[in-house]
């Protein structure tokens, strides 16, 4: 084995946020299938630590008097969780603690931590916010793409131009509770207004779980310099997602041309597999690719968001937070979590330490998460 190989395998490698889960809450299992990760290609890629996305789909929300089945679902999800970490007992084991992934690691297994992704799922209830804690679920992104009656999303205020909206006092409530419980802010999906709000309430460090630069890539679901600074002077750490558009404004650019010339084949898409995300994912992926063509994004792109936060900030800030399964394009030589080792050899290449790697790659993770949830 080379050295950066062994690099690689004897770092603890860790990545703040993928949406597996829902492919295994679709019947799927990590034992294998056909998206960006499971257990085998897993091991392949060197990952030791997981935190795995509990993502509710919008559809789950109220509609015509119907009553709100978001928390329902993310029990579902958690649920479809425990159902798998009991079958695969030998390649991985739920985690809630950096100690217990320390531990879980050292035994070669992949330790498994849980976020939950869209505070639509607490249903504006912080009973359930302490429902979804008491089951091991050790973060909250605030908001998904949309906006919850306490927490304005990224992509609502882009749509109507103006920062606004932010926390409402339910919103600072459930901020504090977070701090309370040691439970992880994730700011990723957050409007700035939300992000401003968050920093001056939340007592502990938050993170943006997968997010990337906007100055290198102008997208709402990215961080401005001021966001990057404000956010790791208050020990936060920010996971680089790999999804093409996040990392490429060229891609970007001709993904929402393309997706604007398909757009009535894509909604009728969505309403003819509302509750399908990984197989929807598949057939939208194919109809965009038939579209815009191949357009070539490279791992490159990944270390270049990582170098322009580390030499912003330092590289005691930066993380990976890959989106693997919750996107359907990430770069050509990363197709899937069995690829990571290449982070490892670009960063090497430009010249970052032995140390800062391993930081990188896990160790910023595992400071964090020790700082927050103990
Ligand atoms: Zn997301």
């Amino acid at each position: 084995m080379d050295f950066l190989a062994r690099l690689h395998q004897d770092s603890i490698v860790c990545d703040l946020h993928a949406d597996s889960l829902q492919w295994v809450a679709a019947g799927g299992s990590l034992g294998g299938h056909a998206g960006h990760l499971d257990l085998p290609r897993a091991r392949a890629g060197g990952l030791d630590l997981q935190f795995f996305s509990v993502w509710v789909d919008v559809t789950y929300l109220p509609t015509d008097g119907e009553p709100d089945r978001s928390f329902a679902r993310a029990c579902e999800i958690l649920d479809a969780f425990e159902r798998e970490t009991t079958r695969h007992t030998d390649a991985m084991a739920p985690v809630t603690s950096a100690s217990d992934s320390r531990r879980i690691v050292a035994e070669g297994k992949l330790a498994a931590a849980l976020g939950v992704e869209g505070g639509h799922a607490i249903e504006s209830d912080l009973d359930k916010l302490e429902e979804l804690y008491r089951r091991g679920v050790r973060y909250l992104t605030l908001t998904w793409n949309n906006s919850t009656d306490w927490a304005q999303a990224a992509k609502v205020e882009h749509q109507r131009g103006s920062p606004q909206g932010g926390l409402s006092p339910l919103g600072e409530a459930v901020v504090r509770r977070m701090n309370h419980l040691g439970m992880i802010v994730d700011l990723s999906h957050a409007a700035e207004s939300t992000f401003w709000d968050v920093l001056r309430v939340s007592e502990a460090p938050v993170m943006a779980s997968h997010s990337n630069a906007f100055a290198l890539s102008p997208h709402y679901r990215n961080l401005k310099d001021e966001q990057i600074k404000a956010l790791t002077e208050r020990g936060g750490i920010i996971g680089i997602n790999f999804y093409s558009s996040f990392l490429d404004a060229d891609y970007a650019r001709r993904r929402e041309e393309a997706e604007e010339r398909r757009r009535a084949e894509l909604e009728a898409l969505e309403r003819e597999m509302p509750y399908d995300y990984p197989a929807r994912a598949a057939r939208e992926r194919e109809l965009l690719q038939a579209e815009m063509g191949h357009v070539p994004v490279p791992a490159t792109r990944v270390a270049d968001h990582i170098e322009y936060i580390a030499r912003l900030v330092g590289p005691d800030h930066v993380a990976l937070g890959s989106d693997f399964d919750g996107t359907n394009a990430v770069p050509d030589d990363i197709p899937d979590v069995s690829h990571l080792p290449i982070v490892t050899r670009l960063l090497h290449e430009r010249g970052f330490s032995e140390s800062d790697i391993r930081k990188i790659l896990g160790g910023n993770v595992l400071r964090f998460f020790e700082t927050v949830c103990g």
